[in-house]
């Protein structure tokens, strides 16, 4: 099935966000997760797309075995980055040969210092805007996009960033999934915002529990959006104690879906970082309403 009938069918959308991993240690621990969380019936898993290097071609190796050996749906992310047009149908036609038909189109950022200057491939694409007319044109793929609560790290001011954004959504998105964020307002503006330009696309918030300090400050080079500072002091109070950081990052979290939820955003999008547990435990917390567990695919041998 594609997202975009998932998302039509009612009920809150679950998802789970991994990443390739380098190793084959990694690669072993990213499997055990996605059979934990199977067990769960999310209405679908996306698998990350590097900045470049070896771990492109794993995007496509772990989205196939998802299509065919579980009963997940997958979605692809795919870049723009350093890829020709020529390659970039390519990519997007090798994961249409694995049976995926669902892939989240972003523009990337630059290998290695993602806050460096953009340079688009010369025979690439400029804008994610682009890279989702191209993978229309390229065959019947359901495409979801990105959205920024604090706007894109390099959009000059939100009105800008909110312009581009319906633009990319009426490129021919069918639905967006947002940069990790805390604060529950944060997204309500942006999906208000949104709306007022005249654009429904269904926004997903990006959920990322905070599970020890560290997480803070990766998240802020992640999303390139401060961390609310009322929320970093209660992190702060417990510094001493990593199970104290820990509980507060759940419980924080679960609150903030429920927050979501509740008033209206069409599901959570976790991201894992390859763990099951920290997931599953915000999960438990929730009243998850009409969640419908996803149908499993004609395809599915498992
Ligand atoms: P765009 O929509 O192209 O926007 C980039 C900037 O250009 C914005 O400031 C926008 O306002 C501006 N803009 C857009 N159109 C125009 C225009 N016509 N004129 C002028 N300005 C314009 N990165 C990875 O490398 N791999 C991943 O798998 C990955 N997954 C992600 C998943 C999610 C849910 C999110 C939120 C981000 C993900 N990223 C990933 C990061 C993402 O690639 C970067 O944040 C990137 O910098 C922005 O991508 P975009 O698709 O939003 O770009």
């Amino acid at each position: 099935p594609t997202i975009r009938e998932l998302l039509a069918a009612g009920g809150k959308s679950f998802s789970f966000e991994f990443f390739p991993p380098k190793t084959e240690t990694g690669m072993r621990n990213l499997w055990r997760t996605i059979r934990q969380l199977e067990a769960l019936r999310p209405t679908f898993v996306s698998v990350t797309y590097g900045a470049g290097g070896g771990t492109r071609d794993k995007t496509v190796e772990i989205v196939e075995r998802i299509a065919t050996e579980t009963t997940l749906t997958p979605v692809a992310h795919c870049t723009a980055v350093n890829h020709s047009v020529a390659e970039l149908r390519h990519l997007i036609g090798r994961f249409a040969a694995v049976g995926v038909r669902n892939i989240l189109a972003l523009r990337g950022d630059p290998p290695g210092d993602p806050t460096g200057e953009w340079v688009k491939h010369p025979q690439g694409v400029e804008y994610a805007a682009d890279l989702v007319r191209l993978i229309r044109s390229a065959g019947d793929f359901c495409v979801g996009v990105a959205a920024f609560p604090h706007r894109h790290p390099r959009s000059p001011d939100v009105e800008s960033d909110t312009r581009h954004f319906v633009a990319k959504c009426r490129a021919g998105a069918d639905y967006a999934i947002t940069q990790m964020f805390f604060r529950a307002e944060d997204y309500f503006r942006l999906r208000d915002r949104v709306a007022a330009h005249g654009c429904h696309v269904p926004i997903i918030p990006g959920i990322m529990p905070v599970t020890q300090l560290s997480t803070i400050e990766r998240s802020e080079q992640l999303s390139g959006a401060p961390f609310p500072p009322e929320l970093a002091a209660r992190f702060e109070a417990v510094a001493d104690d990593p199970e104290a950081v820990r509980r507060l990052g759940i419980e924080h979290a679960a609150e903030l879906c429920q927050e979501l939820l509740d008033q209206g955003a069409p599901g959570i999008h976790f991201i894992t970082f390859n763990k099951s547990t920290a997931t599953r435990e915000v999960y438990g917390l929730l009243d998850t309403g009409a969640h419908r567990p996803a149908p499993a695919p004609a395809t599915a041998t498992a």
